[in-house]
């Protein structure tokens, strides 16, 4: 499954951060998942308590944000920040949209206890 990839990753990511700041007790991870990712937060959050079971990170939880994306319209030239695909340019009407930077997914903050 697609949440699994990005868990896997994910759990990889907080570690190597984890270790090289000496974090002791990492609390919350927050990430953020661009919207065309498609992401399901509750199955993701679930697979991410199962990978961090029995490891330094459990117990850690996982707060899910969505990254904007940028809409482009082609007829326009408009653009705009959204987290949410539409059909039509706000600002002339058109339907060529196309949208970029969907597919973001970095890690926002960590909040832990210092070593
Ligand atoms: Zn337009």
């Amino acid at each position: 499954m697609h949440e699994t990839t990005i868990a896997r990753s994910l759990v990889e990511r907080v570690e190597e951060i984890a270790r090289r700041r000496q974090l002791m007790r990492v609390e919350v991870v927050g990430i953020r998942v661009g919207v065309l990712r498609a992401v399901v937060d509750s199955t993701l959050r679930e697979i991410y308590r199962e990978l961090v079971a029995g490891t330094d990170l459990e117990g850690s939880r996982l707060e899910i944000a969505p990254a904007a994306m940028l809409a482009h319209c082609r007829a326009c030239g408009a653009e705009s920040e959204t987290t949410r695909p539409f059909r039509l340019c706000t600002r002339c009407g058109s339907r060529k949209m196309s949208f970029t930077r969907g597919q973001e997914l970095f890690i926002d903050y960590l909040e832990a206890e210092e070593g």
